[in-house]
This record gives C-alpha cells, structure tokens and sequence, in this order.
C-alpha cells in the first residue's frame, strides 16, 4: 500500500490513523527510512492519537522510550546508534514484548535476527520536498491494521 504524504500533518496524520487501526494485541512496527524522512513524526501522530499529550522525545541515545498510555504501554525504539545488533542482547527486548505493547522501531536494520519479525513495515521516501509512505503488512494482524486503512 502507497500513501503520498504532502506535509507534515500527512505525516502525522498517517500516524494517527496506524494507531487507531490497531488491535488490542502485541503489535510491532517498522519504521524504515533515511534520517529526516518522518519517523519520529510518524511515531508522534501515533502516540498524540492515543492519548499522549506531552513531547515525544526522539529517543536517538537512550534507544528506548516508555510512554504508558491509558489502554497500554508503547515503546518507541530508535536503533540508529546500534552498531552491532548483539548490543541489543542487553536491552532485555522480550520484556517490552508482552501483552498488548506497541512497539515502534526505528532503524530496525540495525536490529536486525535480535528483532522478532514486524506485523507491519513503513517504509518512508523522500519525495522532492514531500514523502511517500509505502506500508507493508507481513502478518496476519498486519494485514488486519492495513484492512483498517482507508486508501
Ligand atoms: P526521522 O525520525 O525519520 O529521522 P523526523 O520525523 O525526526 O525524521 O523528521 C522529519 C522532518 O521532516 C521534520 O522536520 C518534519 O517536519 C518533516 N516532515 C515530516 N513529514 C513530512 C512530509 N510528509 N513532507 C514534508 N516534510 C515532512
Ligand atoms: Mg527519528
């Protein structure tokens, strides 16, 4: 699935939208792209849309933020630091992969056989001054947020 995204607010937009598609469920998304393509804008569409009213901090050197929303607890990953996925080995990854998290990973290459597999992959491109979200579903509960998706 294709979606144009003209600005920002498409961005944030999109975000929103993946957030209220998803079921009450463990639910993993990638979010791949260059720097600056809209994965932490994405990432605050999503939380905003759920309830987070405060910032969303883009967690570059921390590699993990916490938000608990009233319904459940999101992780926003960003991996860009991690140099060899074996560091992640001390994150204790399968603690955040409980219940009905949502994890949201950035730069999940960087993870790569220490990540279990996406229900749903984002891939942002740059588009001349405006970005294209190509969104690809790899699970069955993935298929089910897309379904959810108007086109
Ligand atoms: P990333 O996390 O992928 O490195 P960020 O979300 O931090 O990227 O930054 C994306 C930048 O691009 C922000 O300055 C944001 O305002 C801008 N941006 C986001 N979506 C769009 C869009 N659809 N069109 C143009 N600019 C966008
Ligand atoms: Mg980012």
């Amino acid at each position: 699935m294709q979606r144009f995204l003209a600005d920002e607010q498409a961005t944030l937009a999109l975000g929103a939208e993946l957030a209220k598609a998803c079921p009450d469920a463990l639910i993993q998304l990638h979010l791949e792209g260059e720097l600056g393509a809209g994965k932490t804008t994405l990432t605050r569409g999503f939380l905003r849309a759920l309830g987070h009213e405060g910032k969303v901090k883009s967690p570059t050197y921390t590699l993990v933020e916490h938000y608990q929303l009233q319904q459940r607890p999101l992780y926003h990953f960003d991996l860009y630091r991690v140099s060899d996925p074996g560091e992640l080995e001390f994150l204790g990854l399968d603690d955040y992969l409980c219940d009905n998290a949502i994890c949201l990973i950035e730069w999940p290459q960087r993870g790569s056989e220490y990540l279990p597999e996406a229900d749903l992959v984002i891939r942002l491109s740059y588009q001349k001054q405006a970005r294209q979200a190509e969104i690809v579903p790899l699970t069955e509960r993935g298929k089910q947020i897309c379904g959810k998706l108007h086109n």
